[in-house]
């Protein structure tokens, strides 16, 4: 049973039980996706219906951030803890590589998917990059080719939410994979185009005050957490 959190449905797992939910996925018939909302993407999905329907008929949901461990402690419904989508996708990465499985990398602005397939290839040794578009195309006929084509098990999708989540839910079944992430600005990580925060944030709970300070024009974006936590606590009440 999922944890529901504003709407969202999220999946009660350590970091450790969803990677190897994710690798039964990998290896289960069919395609399936993932999606990992923070509160940011919980508001989205209260505002909007397809976006929420998107999140969840994920087949794995993970609590992003801090925000909504501390959400759903406020609603009493507790997450056994935080599965962030960029550990999460390291984690499985390392697990692909010791079975020689290919992954491809969707997303983010030229150049950048390319130079993270570079870097990712050299740390985790064994894991095969298929293949990497970068996410502006006009077009999603010949990504899902290119993609099919690849015969990667795997695609991480990083178009930001919910294009992403729209996108695996319309063509995850088409691309031939058997599991697709929905990991927003991961590749700007693993290329590093874009630094995460010091384990001294995220350990507490700080990621993204860090982000915050680093890139101060995301702060139209980040009133969505405050405004995440007053609707909580609306529904902790109505509760
Ligand atoms: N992006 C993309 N195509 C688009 C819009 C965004 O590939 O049409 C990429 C963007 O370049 C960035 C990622 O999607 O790499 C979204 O990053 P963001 O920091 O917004 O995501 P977060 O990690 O905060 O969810």
């Amino acid at each position: 049973m999922r944890i529901d959190v504003l709407g969202v449905g999220f999946d009660n797992l350590t970091l450790d039980e969803a990677v190897e939910r994710g690798m039964e996925l990998l290896h289960s018939p069919g395609t399936h996706y993932v999606a990992t909302p923070n509160p940011e993407i919980v508001e989205i999905c209260r505002e909007n219906l397809a976006a929420r329907h998107a999140v969840n008929c994920a087949d794995l949901v993970l609590a992003d951030g801090i925000g909504i461990i501390k959400g759903a402690q406020m609603l009493g419904t507790p997450l056994k803890g935080r599965a962030p989508g960029i550990e999460f996708a390291g984690r499985l990465m390392a697990r692909m590589a010791e079975e020689g499985l290919s992954l491809y990398l969707l997303g983010a602005k030229p150049g950048v998917a390319e130079a993270a397939g570079e870097k990712l290839a050299q740390k985790y040794p064994g894991l095969r990059i298929a293949g990497t578009h970068d996410g502006y195309f006009q077009e999603d006929e010949p990504v899902v080719e290119d993609i099919r084509r690849s015969g990667a098990d795997c695609v991480f999708v990083c178009l930001g939410a919910p294009k992403q989540e729209f996108w695996m839910a319309k063509h995850g079944e088409s691309t031939g994979a058997h599991l697709l992430c929905g990991l927003g600005g991961s590749l700007d990580v693993f290329a590093g185009v874009v630094e995460r925060a010091p384990a001294f944030w995220s350990d507490h709970g700080l990621e993204w005050f860090y982000r915050l300070c680093k890139n101060p024009s995301r702060a139209g974006r980040m009133m969505k957490l405050p405004l995440f936590l007053v609707h909580v606590q609306r529904e902790k009440r109505r509760k």
